[in-house]
């Protein structure tokens, strides 16, 4: 058997560059004479690799010099709750605008912690849409405004990213982070789990502005304490070495893909072709708005449910992997993340016309 086209939303295809890489140097990395999952953190080779990581990132994404890069571990749902721990008081309000399943855990987590207003939502139209920016009810003194800027599950996206005023902005851009260019500085943080399109799960990259980690309360365990890790180089306690060395594995391929805006040609390409014949074929349907398709990933509907497992039974046996929808949407979702070539997402094309031909 031979690897598959792989369209889960995550953990989700990695460059396959990337995976031969680590396969020639698993045993032995970089003249260490050990794995990389075998040598100390502190060590000076595992330390350059790790600053090397960090500048990629900063020049893939232009990150400017008043922001801290850090390797985080707990997965992105960590972070839903070390976030209000960090950046607000218990009696303060934050701004979470819910466009979608992530979002909606992310204001649920911050409950116990903060004042939780629900500046917008398009829950009402079952997440089809981006709630227009003149709809939006902000709290001027809110600590935070947080938004998802893909949503995973539903396939929504942001393509501009919104003014809030002057209360800091935060994104969970776990699923379209190095997607395509987008201005860091309008945002105070960032933060994405690496398993959509930076490497294995377990990783959390954070982009967070200097000023907000001066927020940091004193009186929590250290380990919860955003400002502790930046002071410590994400070394607080030993971080995620595995994660880290793919994450910078996959930095180097996208700068040699051409960086940023070449993987945001490639994406759009993608996503065109996809959403193109969807909407084309009178057969497959796409729920959301034109204008907040996600370029990462695509949910679709087949005409009849009992269509369901046969599509499903039939693009695995094609080589098509992970098509299934999330439950919350149903029918089908094909992830198309920065590791998933045209190529790919043409054959699904191919095998989709094929299945409406013989199931009209
Ligand atoms: C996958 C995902 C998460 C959850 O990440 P975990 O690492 O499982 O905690 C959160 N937000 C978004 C937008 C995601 O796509």
């Amino acid at each position: 058997m031979s690897r598959g086209y792989n369209f889960s939303a995550g953990p989700a295809v990695l460059p396959e560059d990337v995976l031969r890489q680590a396969q020639a140097e698993l045993l032995e990395w970089s003249g260490a004479r050990a794995s990389v999952m075998e040598i100390s953190h502190r060590g000076k080779d595992f330390i350059a690799l790790a600053e090397q990581a960090e500048q990629d990132l900063r020049d893939l994404l232009a990150v400017p010099s008043n922001y801290k890069v850090l390797f985080l571990q707990g997965g992105a749902t960590q972070h839903f709750a070390q976030i209000p721990l960090n950046f607000a008081r218990r009696d303060q309000a934050v701004d979470y605008v819910l466009t979608g399943d992530w979002s909606e855990k992310a204001a649920k987590e911050a409950k116990p912690l903060a004042q939780v207003r629900i500046a917008a939502s398009s829950a009402d139209s079952n997440y089809d849409r981006i709630p227009a920016r003149a709809e939006w009810n902000l709290d001027a003194s809110a600590a935070y405004v947080h938004v998802t800027p893909n949503e995973t599950i539903r396939g929504v996206e942001f393509h501009d990213i919104p003014d809030v005023g002057g209360a800091p902005l935060i994104g969970d851009v776990s699923s379209t982070i190095l997607s395509r260019p987008f201005d860091v500085s309008k945002y105070a943080l960032l933060y994405a789990g690496a398993q959509k399109n930076i490497g294995p799960s377990g990783l959390v990259v954070m982009v967070v502005r200097d000023d907000l980690l001066e927020r940091c309360p004193k009186d929590i365990p250290k380990i919860f304490n955003y400002a502790e890790h930046a002071a410590q180089g994400s070394m607080l306690n030993t971080p995620n070495t595995w994660g880290w060395y793919l994450a910078g594995l996959v930095f180097k391929w996208v700068k040699a893909q051409g960086g940023v805006a070449a993987m945001a040609a490639r994406n759009r390409a993608k996503a065109e072709l996809l959403y193109g014949y969807i909407d084309r074929s009178g057969y497959y349907r796409n729920p959301v708005e034109k204008s907040a398709r996600s370029w990462m990933n695509v949910p679709f509907t087949l005409p009849r449910e009992e269509l369901d497992a046969a599509f499903l039974k039939q693009s695995e046996a094609a080589g098509l992997l992970a098509l299934k929808g999330h439950r919350a949407v149903g029918g089908m979702r094909a992830s198309i993340y920065n590791a998933m070539p045209l190529e790919g997402v043409q054959a699904l094309v191919d095998f989709m016309k094929d299945f409406a031909a013989r199931n009209g």
